[in-house]
């Protein structure tokens, strides 16, 4: 391979970046899926439909009342009708009289009837009413539940995805250091081993296998601007210096 000089500080960067920008990326989809966010949706939902129902049941009682109204109106009108017939002059038998007298009394009768259900429709009525007001309250609140949460929800994304952005804008430049044969056994390795290509070795362990370096290994790995390769996991090893941990604590990881 080619002894190319860089920094192998570069290489821990690379992957600690990566490492980075997958933790970053699984947040938001973990907002996406934010459970929150599914129950409001879903009490919203139930507020809606209950709000929906009620305010249909006023309707259909408004349409009840609005129906005998009208019914009542136009039997007002035929008794009017018959009455003045009564007075006229123009009837002629007993029998006729007689007819038109019973069938003002019988739509007296029934306008009696429908009047005294119309009553208990607008009592009913205003019953409902506070009900439909209750429930309309309730789906506000849901609606105004589920928009705060999924604003926040928003905002939080925009954030991680500008985070992304920088992570990915210093992968670049990190990238660009680590010469390509390098860059290409990083790739392969990562490929094959989970998305993790390059190990720390502090205190002859390895810090992605977990193992302790057998001590023939040991002897052999003591050059800190050296790229090793673990005995254990294969991966690329670079024995640990502090500059390693700041890059980890900027990185938030
Ligand atoms: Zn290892």
């Amino acid at each position: 391979m080619n002894e190319a000089k860089f920094n192998v500080v570069d290489l821990v960067e690379l992957q600690l970046i990566e490492n980075a920008i997958s933790a970053r990326l699984s947040e938001i989809e973990e907002a996406k899926n934010n459970k929150e966010q599914v129950t409001a949706q879903k009490e919203f939902e139930k507020a809606k439909e209950n709000f929906e129902m009620l305010d249909k049941e006023y309707a259909e009682l408004e349409s009840s009342r609005k129906k005998l109204e009208d019914t009542v109106g136009i039997q007002n009108e035929k008794i009017k009708t018959n009455e003045s017939k009564l007075f006229s002059g123009t009837i002629t038998s007993a029998k006729e009289l007689e007819n038109y007298q019973e069938e003002i009394k019988i739509l007296k009768q029934k306008n009696s009837e429908m009047e005294d259900r119309i009553l208990e429709i607008m009592i009913e009525m205003d019953d409902k009413a506070e009900k439909v007001k209750l429930a309309r309250e309730e789906k506000d609140r849901a609606a105004f539940n589920v928009k705060g949460i999924s604003d926040e929800i928003s905002e939080k994304i925009e954030v991680l995805k500008n985070i992304v952005k920088g992570l990915e804008k210093r992968r670049e430049d990190v990238s660009s250091r680590i010469p390509e044969d390098y860059l290409k056994r990083y790739r392969e390795i990562k490929d094959r081993k989970g998305g993790i290509a390059v190990a720390v070795l502090k205190d002859n362990f390895c810090n992605v296998c977990n193992m302790e370096i057998p001590i023939s290994a040991v002897e052999e790995i003591e050059d800190v601007d050296k790229v090793y390769s673990c005995p254990l996991c294969g991966r690329m090893a670079v024995i640990h210096r502090n500059e390693i941990d700041v890059i980890e604590k900027e990185l938030g990881l």
